[in-house]
């Protein structure tokens, strides 16, 4: 027995034509004979050719379904149906994001087929869904350098740069990596990361923000977060304040070490224009200069002027741009190396990744590190118990540092400070701290003074903030 309609069909279409070779020869040799036999042969001939051309459609028909059916599970398998991202068109049922293996695909055509849609006239537009980017970004560092054997921070210059303030707390967090975390809160305008490590327990209730070197020429305190935060990880287990470890100090409470919140503007302070990557960026700032020059406000000598930049990479006073008093805050009436507090209050992006970090976590304190002149700003004018907790800080920081206490409100310093912000607006206690005496940037001679000065601020910080 053949095994399929193929075989059947083709063996029947054989002997049809073996009969019809048969009849031919037998209608050759006998002219005229029986004419019943031949009417019946020719009707016989009629009814097999019939059953031929039958079984031919019928099999056209098979093929033709088969071709079909190979097409769709082709069409599926390669993602014509559910591959990729939905592209929100057409009203297909979303899948998720995982393309089926072919044996799903084979299931799906063979327990229910599927309908082929009809060919889009015009590619669909894909709808823009933009994902908000956490505030707390995972930062991405990639080092080929091998780590020190020693302590990572090296500060042997006052040019402690953007780059090696990078490679150092990707260091940190590859050595240190159940104690310390870095974040990307945000991003500047020549493509700078702003970066937030932070120390303390997942499980903390609260949160204070320590912020280094807004003003960019007082970048000698980009070092000092550093060095304060290599010195807390590496006395964890074995280094008390107040008669606790390090690493109990933060159970409660988790330290934001921003360590140098204008990564632009230090980089212009340290190397100059060249320093800032964008073309319209670098122009700009040559009509900053200009500008500065047309209001006498900053040296005609190029190296003096850049080393006393103190704005961001955009000409813009970071520490003049928050959302406090900002419509009367004074200075220069437009983009300048220093003293322009920006075309509207916390326009820039430095400024924005500090007041978005705030509403992200539970905000209970701020510390501002400038520098110079040895001082501690407090006193903002608030009563009651802000007052006295801000008087407490102050008093914390004054007794490890030696540093003189400031009444903001009475030396007429208010202005749409990042600190003036936190303490006014936020309503918690807020401190600048001015290091290093004179000038700025601060001359590297001082260093060992300002860092002796400074060393333990942080665990004093975790102890004060947890007790209030
Ligand atoms: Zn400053």
């Amino acid at each position: 027995m053949p095994k399929s309609n193929k075989y059947t069909y083709l063996n029947e279409l054989e002997r049809s034509q073996q009969l019809d070779r048969i009849n031919t020869m037998e209608s050759g040799g006998h002219d005229s004979g029986n004419d019943d036999r031949n009417r019946r042969r020719e009707r016989e001939r009629q009814r097999r050719e019939e059953e031929r051309r039958r079984h031919v459609a019928m099999l056209r028909i098979v093929l033709v379904t088969a071709l079909a059916a190979v097409a769709v599970l082709i069409f599926i398998v390669t993602g014509g149906i559910f591959g990729g991202k939905n592209t929100g068109g057409g009203g297909m049922k979303p899948i998720a994001d995982t393309t089926p293996t072919p044996a799903e695909a084979a299931r799906e055509v063979t327990t229910a087929p599927t309908p082929v849609p009809d060919a889009p006239t015009e590619a669909p537009t894909p709808t823009p869904t933009p994902t908000p980017e956490p505030v707390l970004a995972y930062w991405e560092y990639v080092s080929e350098e091998p780590m020190p054997m020693g302590d990572i921070v090296s500060v042997t210059s006052d040019l402690y740069t953007y780059e090696q303030m990078c490679r150092d707390l990707n260091f940190l967090r590859e050595r240190y990596s159940d104690k310390v975390q870095v974040y990307r809160i945000g991003r500047t305008a020549d493509g700078r990361d702003l970066l937030d490590a932070v120390i303390g327990s997942e499980s903390a209730e609260k949160d204070v923000i320590v912020q280094y070197s807004m003003h960019a020429r007082e970048y000698i305190n980009t070092p000092l977060a550093m060095r304060q935060l290599e010195e807390f990880l590496k006395g964890w287990d074995s280094q008390s304040y107040s008669g606790k470890l390090y690493g109990t100090l933060v159970e409660n409470v988790r330290l934001h070490i921003l360590p140098m919140a204008n990564p632009d503007g230090v980089s212009i302070s340290q190397s100059g224009f060249d320093a800032i990557r964008n073309e319209s960026m670098r122009q700009k700032l040559n009509e900053i200069w200009q500008y500065d020059l047309s209001i006498d406000h900053g040296s005609s000598d190029y190296e003096t002027y850049y080393r006393r930049w103190k704005a961001n990479g955009r000409g813009v006073d970071l520490n003049r741009n928050f959302d406090q008093n900002w419509e009367t805050t004074g200075g220069t009436p437009w983009y300048s190396s220093a003293g322009f507090r920006g075309e509207w209050a916390a326009s820039e992006n430095e400024t924005q990744a500090i007041v978005r970090l705030a509403d992200a976590v539970n905000c209970v304190g701020e510390i501002a590190y400038h520098s110079m002149g040895q001082v501690i700003y407090w006193d903002y004018g608030t009563t009651g118990e802000l007052h006295a907790r801000d008087e407490k800080l102050a008093t914390v920081v004054e007794r490890l540092t030696g540093y003189a206490l400031n009444s903001t409100i009475d030396t007429g310093q208010n202005s749409s400070g990042c600190s003036d912000y936190f303490i006014l607006v936020r309503k918690v206690p807020a401190i600048t701290i001015e290091t290093g005496k004179e000038t700025c940037p601060v001359p590297f001679e001082q260093w060992p003074d300002l860092w002796e000065r400074n060393r333990y601020v942080l665990p004093a910080l975790a102890e004060l903030f947890a007790g209030f």
